[in-house]
């Protein structure tokens, strides 16, 4: 009979309640299944031993075989600490106890051979090492013991109540020894076969008790790779679940908005990525399930025209469409642009932002019930109670980055609630009690492709990965202030071929008042290095009142002004082809996907454009690799990567609220094929048994049940 996994922990031997206690509340340890689960957190070669004249000031864990030849007690500013003589035959150096110091004189035997272990300190003069790990040698000997030593996860309430790292390879080492070691398989024989993994029991013998470091490395990549595999597994899994449960309004035609306007009104050739995403939306559109789609795509990889198309399909089958876009000043390029798209087509656009007047806004909540009003674009103002669509068919979310989940649902409940027109709708409408719209969001943020899988794992995701043609990579360079002259020199040359040029100060909310002063202090200078009436310069900033703004935005995108000093408003999305000058001042001071979103507002044109990143001399190694980075690529991707590796992944927008990445053991930045090859084999698992009913995938329902049951996956997923 195998041991029950879920039994507490408190009836494992040598544990005990008070024990069983500090696990729970310490380490999340309730049951010998958490304790198995409790991966170390790196290993130590004990193979190796140290001698006291080996030793190096680097505090690293060793090993050294000696003899404690005396004890004395030294006074110190809050009680006294105890210290032992330590001695080999080449040398001294001393053990230290803060605490437990009678336990210790009582139990610790002088002149006998001790095997110590822990990190060693330089102080005053000589190595010392503070509350050892000590064993006798021929304790030391007798004991299970595998050349790479577990290191287990700890808190200083642990080994201040003597949970030691010791203490806990001993409980586990029971744990093993009650359940004999045999664990449950979680995988697939084929799986198994396929990828020549370690089966379970001998993986998690590996992790706690590594035989050789090959088996360990074996252990470490079997189960990462299950854990990687059960997350996939449930995503995809929801995803499928999602697609079955919720009903999507049915497009069943591509209209006469849409072959218009393609055949007659495309101002350029879609590049094959565009045409390509347009496939994948359309076959969502006409499927009878809701789309849930990311869009991902580069700055300046064309995302709006692909915007635009699928709001004709929607159209096209006589629904309402919107597209809501993270700034006021977006929100207008949006409408400017789509306005002039459609000027032939008769279609009825209006724009709803925070500042649209009282008067104006009721006329677009009445025509937007009764049905006349076509496409709305707008900011989350369109988000509000009050905003009724009378029949919403596809909802668009420009630069999603900014954007939570919880506004995204918002958009789900504006679909219809009107009487259904078809059967379809009275169908999709029981289920949820409105029909969601489809919903397809953009980013030009790009998340690596392995995040992506994880936190969206549950949407689909559609990727332009190929720019307009005859774009010229952007250069990018990175300055000193004390070059200001040059670089002024440059924008002076380039204003003169007749381009323009952007200056972008940081803007971080916490020192607004600061930043306000940089941004004027900066525009005073550039007045003065660009005079009137030579050079116009524009100004935009977050405590204008949109009509400023919107009137120095419209000088700019007309030319009239040759500069245009700004602060981060401008970072998403804004689009002045002619602009070909990116000078962003304090570069240290943004991260890498802001950099990269602004370096985006050049590079639109057909003209070389030019990236300059300011910053002081003095910089940080972060900022320079961000710099560098900058410097190196123009890809999003590979940025994005970067920062991923730079500030984790509990930094990179939305991924906090989520927890997905609170992983066991695998990391979805150094594990990334790893995690390629999970999604792989959970989709083709899924693929040929749907339902997991196939004999050899009996195992996979079983752990999956079993997983959810537990909650440990729900975990994972928010
Ligand atoms: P983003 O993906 O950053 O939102 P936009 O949709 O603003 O990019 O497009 C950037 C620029 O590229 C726009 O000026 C747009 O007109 C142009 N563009 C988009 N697609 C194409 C194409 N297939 N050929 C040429 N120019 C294109
Ligand atoms: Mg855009």
């Amino acid at each position: 009979m195998s041991v029950n996994l879920q039994t507490p922990i408190d009836y494992l031997k040598g544990v005990g309640p008070n024990r069983a206690t500090l696990l729970k509340s310490e380490l999340g340890v309730y049951t010998y299944q958490d304790l198995i689960n409790l991966f170390p957190n790196r290993y130590i070669d004990r193979t190796r031993y140290y001698k006291i004249n080996q030793l190096q000031q680097t505090n690293a864990d060793v090993q050294i075989v000696g003899k404690i030849t005396g004890f004395k007690e030294v006074a110190q500013k809050r009680g006294k600490r105890l210290v032992a003589n330590f001695q080999d035959d080449t040398g001294v150096m001393e053990l230290v106890w803060f605490r437990g110091q009678k336990w210790i004189r009582d139990n610790l035997k002088t002149n006998k051979p001790y095997v110590a272990f822990g990190k060693v300190n330089w102080f005053s003069g000589k190595f010392n090492m503070a509350h050892p790990e000590l064993e006798l040698q021929e304790e030391h000997e007798k004991n299970i013991r595998s050349a790479m030593q577990p290191i287990y996860p700890s808190t200083e309430k642990l080994s201040n109540k003597g949970i030691t790292n010791k203490v806990v390879s001993k409980i586990m080492q029971q744990l093993f020894i009650e359940t004999k070691g045999r664990f449950v398989e979680t995988l697939s024989q084929p799986i198994l076969n396929e990828l020549k993994l370690i089966n379970k029991s001998e993986a998690l013998f590996n992790i706690h008790f590594p035989k050789s470091s090959e088996l360990l490395h074996k252990a470490q990549f079997r189960l990462k790779f299950e854990e990687l595999f059960y997350i996939q597994l449930q995503l995809i899994i929801k995803n499928l679940m999602h697609k079955k449960k919720i009903k999507g309004l049915p497009f069943e035609k591509v209209g006469n908005y849409f072959n218009t306007f393609f055949s007659e009104h495309l101002p350029f050739n879609l590049t094959n990525a565009q045409k390509r995403v347009l496939k994948e939306i359309r076959a969502d559109l006409g499927s009878q399930a809701q789309m849930n789609r990311l869009l991902q795509g580069d700055v300046g990889s064309g995302k709006t025209i692909v915007a635009l198309m699928s709001m004709l399909m929607a159209l096209d089958n006589d629904y309402q469409a919107c597209l809501i876009a993270p700034t006021e000043i977006l929100s207008v390029q949006h409408y400017n642009g789509l306005q002039e798209y459609c000027k032939k087509l008769n279609i009825n656009i209006e724009i709803l932002t925070g500042s649209t007047k009282t008067s104006k806004r009721r006329k677009i909540h009445e025509s937007l019930e009764n049905g006349e009003l076509q496409i709305l674009i707008g900011t989350h103002a369109l988000l509000e109670d009050k905003v009724k669509f009378k029949n919403l068919g596809l909802a668009i979310v420009d630069e999603q980055h900014r954007f939570g989940v919880a506004q995204r649902s918002k958009l789900w409940k504006k679909g219809p609630t009107s009487p259904p027109q078809s059967s379809h709708e009275e169908e999709a409408k029981t289920e949820v009690g409105y029909i969601p719209p489809h919903i397809l969001v953009m980013t030009a943020t790009p998340i690596p492709r392995t995040l992506a899988m994880s936190v969206y794992g549950d949407l689909d995701i559609s990727v332009i990965d190929e720019l307009p043609p005859g774009r010229k990579p952007i250069k990018t360079v990175h300055r000193y202030d004390k070059n200001r002259l040059n670089v002024f020199r440059f924008i002076r040359d380039e204003i003169k071929k007749g381009r323009q040029v952007y200056i972008v100060y940081p803007l971080i909310q916490e020192s607004e008042k600061m930043d306000y002063k940089d941004l004027m202090d900066g525009y005073e200078s550039i007045s003065r290095d660009f005079p009137m009436p030579e050079y116009q310069i524009s100004i935009v900033h977050g405590q204008m009142k949109p009509d400023d703004k919107e009137y120095e935005m419209q000088r700019f995108i007309k030319g009239e002004t040759q500069i245009m000093v700004a602060t981060t408003v401008i970072e998403v999305g804004v689009n002045v082809p002619n602009a070909s000058v990116m000078i962003i001042e304090s570069a240290e001071r943004f991260g890498l996907s802001q950099l990269h979103q602004l370096r985006g507002r050049v590079g639109r044109g057909a003209e070389q454009s030019y990236c300059i990143l300011m910053t002081g001399h003095k910089l940080s190694n972060d900022s320079k690799t961000r710099l560098e980075t900058m410097v190196r690529t123009n890809d999003g991707f590979e940025i994005a990567e970067a920062d991923l590796k730079l500030r984790g992944p509990g930094d990179l927008m939305g991924t906090q609220q989520s927890g997905v990445l609170n992983l066991r053991i695998a990391d979805i930045v150094k594990d990334n094929a790893i995690l390629n090859s999970a999604r792989y084999y959970a989709k083709q698992t899924l693929q040929n048994d749907n339902n997991l009913s196939a004999p050899e995938n009996q195992v996979i329902l079983n752990t999956y049940k079993q997983l959810a049951k537990f909650k440990n996956i729900w975990n994972y997923i928010s």
